[in-house]
């Protein structure tokens, strides 16, 4: 039975390897669940699977989720703090990192401290700190198992032939905005840009899937789950979302992972590692797709992507900064304080503003990403 920590459980991909877990219940147990500040939700899913402890980050929530969970044998703690120390637990067998954005990078890099297998949902913390998480996961002989279906993708196509790769072909859906022109991009609305054709997913991943941020965000984290130069990661734009990547190899082979676009396919697998376990999702259907079509992503009307190119390209705290930038603007956007064109502008801004550190520690990524978000 392998004990599983999910951080981010009342997100998107946390509900969703939650529906893993409950289909699998003879393979898999919740450990301990940790959320932001849903904790309607967390108290739900604690009442389910009987955790050994849950966490909230919102510190107000503690009182209302210790209620609810007193007559159980469940441990509570509220606080970012006691979300990392949770980490620490001797039970975890693996944990789930799906906590949205930076927030995400220290509970991670503590379970990898501590010895514990990651399920990498969360591509911020391998944008931010790709070259401190990758050391941290060496010294400590941690596997980082890709949850992001391209990254599952790339990792299902390695496996068998780490070696005598070529390339790295990384497809992305286009969003919701495939083919528009600057000009039909100036007045678009939230709900326009929350319109995924294809995927369901938390609002922020939405909203940078739609600008071609996450796609950016996916190539840098590739670079480093894959130890592979950036230059060698090509994007692809393929709006049926059925081959979720590809890895060329020196003689011009390919191999990909195609399936349904479900994020439980990715978890499950991620969670099963090394075998490969029965699922009962809907099998995919050739005869709906006669056409699998593949285009080069307009780096010009979605310069986000562009950035992420020049950020790992410039490496040292860059990545963080744009990373930074990138959630403000986000968040912008969301509040109507910004356009979705200005999400880039505000990114580009912060990225020629901020001070540079070629080498960063840790303790600089966090100073770096203060001092963005901070700057207004
Ligand atoms: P959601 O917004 O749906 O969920 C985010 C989760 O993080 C929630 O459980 C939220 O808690 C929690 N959270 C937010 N801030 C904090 C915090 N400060 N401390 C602790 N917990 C916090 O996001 P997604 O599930 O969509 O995405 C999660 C990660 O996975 C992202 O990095 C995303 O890029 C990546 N990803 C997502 C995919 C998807 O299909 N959704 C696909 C591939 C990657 P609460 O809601 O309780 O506040």
């Amino acid at each position: 039975m392998k004990r599983i920590a999910i951080l981010g459980s009342t997100g998107s991909i946390g509900t969703q390897a939650l529906n893993v877990i409950r289909r699998h219940r003879d393979l898999f147990a919740v450990e301990v669940l940790c959320a932001g500040s849903n904790a309607d939700l967390l108290i739900q899913q604690a009442l389910e699977f009987d955790p050994n402890a849950v966490a909230v980050a919102d510190e107000s929530k503690y009182q209302q989720v210790q209620e609810a969970l007193s007559l159980h044998d469940i441990k509570v703690f509220a606080g970012m703090d006691s979300i990392a120390d949770l980490m620490e637990m001797e039970s975890i067998d693996m944990v789930l990192a799906s906590i949205v954005g930076f927030a995400g990078l220290r509970p991670t890099l503590r379970a990898i401290e501590h010895h514990k297998p990651i399920a990498l949902a969360n591509k911020e913390t391998m944008v931010v700190a790709g070259q401190i998480v990758t050391d941290a996961a060496t010294r400590n002989q941690v596997p980082i198992l890709p949850v992001d279906s391209e990254h599952s993708a790339i990792f299902q196509s390695l496996v068998g032939e780490m070696g005598n790769v070529d390339k790295i072909l990384l497809t992305a859906s286009g969003g919701p905005f495939r083919g528009r022109t600057r000009q039909q991009l100036e007045h678009v609305t939230l709900a326009d840009a929350l319109k995924h054709p294809n995927w369901s997913m938390g609002r922020k991943v939405t909203i940078d899937s739609a600008s071609l941020m996450n796609k950016g965000l996916e190539v840098i984290e590739a670079r480093w789950l894959f130890n592979i130069p950036a230059e060698r990661i090509q994007v692809l734009v393929h709006p049926q979302s059925v081959v979720h990547s590809m890895v060329q190899y020196i003689d011009g082979s390919i191999k990909a992972q195609l399936g349904i676009p479900t994020m439980e396919t990715p978890i499950q697998y991620a969670f099963s590692f090394p075998a490969r376990i029965e699922s009962h999702l809907p099998r995919l259907d050739w005869t709906k797709y006669p056409q699998l079509t593949f285009e080069e992503p307009d780096t010009k009307t979605f310069r986000c992507l562009q950035l992420a190119y020049d950020a790992i390209a410039r490496g040292g705290n860059m990545p963080c900064i744009m990373n930074a930038a990138n959630e403000v603007a986000v968040q912008r956007f969301i509040d109507g304080k910004i356009t979705f064109l200005q999400i880039a502008d505000f990114v580009e801004e912060r990225m020629q503003q901020a001070p540079f550190i070629a080498k960063p520690t840790l303790d600089d990524l966090f100073r770096t990403d203060t001092e963005v978000r901070n700057r207004g």
